[in-house]
């Protein structure tokens, strides 16, 4: 609202003052005439509304309706930078240019590279920027096996969350004999704080819509969905308007680039169910079907949407094919440890200096995105971090372990019980009470556990009641004992990773602060 209300203002005086600004939307990458323009997400939620003055690369934060006239006279005519509105560090120094701010500076955007400074709703911008020159080297200079060996040679893994290496599974499919394949987007991201797939669908939309026509190169597939929550309405509208302009110009549909290759779009509007998250759920969800995950075998790669072959992955993976197919897979290994190439968005979140949204290479530390990046932890010591949603784990500063200095990537987190999922990232400091946490995300899980399998369906509810008891100071030894037996078994026996992962909270803050349990217990002498 914020943005809008000051986009409206810039757009009012420039009127008032006859400043052409009529070019906004579609407007040609050299005019140089003054324009006011939307852009997606900047990440530096913290500070926003943000605005960049171009092309001096300016960034103005915490902008207000009543600084619009002050920015018009003094930036757009005099050329000045107005100190006030930009960015002063904890120790008063300031930073005019964006990129200069130590919250952009230690980044690294791949994936986010358009987000906050192309107009998502232009596919001329897009295309100014390189756009869609990787789906013409893939039709024209690569067959389906060169694109699946350079991205299974990049090592890029799903961002989703699982890790799954994306050249395996597009070359698994591109084997499946079949005429009929599907490329399937997962843009359904249900994580508590997490907006980094909503960030790009609604800031890059052509770059998600890219990677999927080049995933359909590489698998012979010539149509494909993106599933996008309902809660979304600005990435549905902003995917929808790129999709009929990447029709419009030959991008989508029959014989695209004059190419001989058909590739058809849809958009699929899921009804925010966080279970629609995982494959199986997801393309039963597209069917038509109630969203619930089947038991596997067969593998989404062999039986998936409609039976047929399907890649799904989820948007920030998409957003990282086409640099790769553009620079090679060796440019993208420069990023990250082996195994675990390339770059990582997060939403930090929480209680940290610099919340927002943040894409740096795999392998980065902890301590340097909370420190460097994030500016710190508000209002205490750090504590820990939550990882990976209701899925993931706990890294954390106890008396016997420091994850300050934890490599952030797959492999790394793996090692200590925690996952990277889909990459939400929420700082704790030294007065946030971890049973607290527990309860919050089994409380997440329970409510959003589709019912189909008991251990789940009964078991979340019943360890959300033992937390209960123990939060509200009902609670017993027994009750710990009885939650990490609970833990182990809907860990072994559930269906889907919902329940498999749904007491990974509890156990990874049992394991580091099982004495605030004990704390809040009654018989704890
Ligand atoms: Fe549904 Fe939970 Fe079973 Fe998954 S584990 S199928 S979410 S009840």
């Amino acid at each position: 609202g914020g943005s809008l209300n000051i986009y409206a203002r810039l757009k009012e005086i420039m009127d008032e003052r006859g400043i052409n600004c009529s070019l906004v939307l579609e407007k040609e990458p050299h005019d140089e005439s003054v324009g006011v323009k939307k852009s997606g997400c900047h990440g530096f939620c913290e500070m926003g509304p943000l605005l960049r003055i171009e092309p001096m690369g300016w960034l103005y934060i915490k902008v207000k309706v009543e600084d619009c006239e002050e920015i018009i006279e003094k930036s757009i005519v005099n050329n000045e930078v107005i100190d006030r509105l930009v960015y002063h560090d904890a120790e008063g120094a300031a930073y005019d240019k964006q990129d200069e701010i130590p919250f952009y500076k230690q980044q690294t955007r791949v994936a986010l590279e358009h987000c906050g400074q192309i107009n998502a709703e232009s596919i001329k911008e897009y295309i100014a920027v390189g756009g869609y020159s990787a789906v013409a080297k893939a039709l024209f200079d690569m067959t389906p096996e060169e694109i699946v060996t350079e991205i299974s040679e990049s090592s890029l893994r799903g961002r989703g969350g699982g890790g799954f290496p994306t050249g395996k599974k597009w070359s698994q499919v591109l084997s499946q004999d079949s005429e009929v394949k599907y490329i399937v987007c997962n843009g359904d991201e249900g994580d508590p704080g997490a907006f980094m797939d909503r960030s790009m669908m609604e800031g890059d939309p052509h770059r998600v819509i890219e990677g999927m026509i080049i995933a359909g190169i590489a698998t012979k597939a010539h149509y494909g969905y993106i599933y996008v929550r309902a809660e979304y309405p600005l990435a549905v509208s902003r995917l929808q308007t790129a999709i009929d302009k990447a029709e419009a110009r030959g991008l989508l549909g029959k014989n695209i680039l004059n190419s001989g290759f058909d590739f058809e779009l849809k958009i699929s509007q899921g009804a925010g169910a966080f279970v629609c998250g995982e494959g199986s759920a997801l393309t039963a969800s597209i069917e038509g079907n109630r969203g619930m995950p089947r038991v596997k075998p067969p593998r989404t790669v062999e039986k998936g949407l409609f039976e047929k072959p399907t890649v799904l992955n989820n948007v920030e993976t998409y957003c990282n094919v086409p640099p790769i197919i553009l620079n090679g897979s060796d440019w993208y290994r420069q990023y990250g440890p082996e195994k675990n190439h390339g770059t990582k968005a997060f939403a930090l979140t929480g209680n940290v200096c610099n919340t927002g949204l943040i894409e740096v290479p795999m392998g980065t530390t902890l301590r340097e995105v909370i420190f460097d990046v994030g500016g710190g932890v508000k209002g205490g010591d750090f504590k820990a971090v939550q990882i990976g949603g209701p899925s993931g784990g706990c890294l954390v500063t106890s008396p016997t372990e420091n994850h300050l200095d934890m490599k952030l990537d797959f492999d790394s987190l793996k090692k200590v019980g925690a996952m990277i999922g889909s990459g939400g990232l929420v700082v704790m400091n030294d007065k946030s009470c971890m049973v607290e946490v527990a309860r919050f995300f089994m409380n997440f899980t329970q409510n959003e556990s589709c019912g189909k399998c008991v251990p789940c369906r009964e078991g979340t509810k019943r360890m959300l009641e033992l937390l209960n008891d123990i939060v509200e100071g009902r609670g017993t030894l027994e009750h710990i004992d009885l939650l990490e037996e609970l833990a182990e078994t809907i860990s072994a026996t559930a269906l889907c990773g919902l329940g498999k992962t749904a007491a990974s909270p509890v156990i990874s803050t049992l394991k580091y602060f099982r004495d605030e349990y004990i704390a809040h217990v009654v018989d704890k002498k």
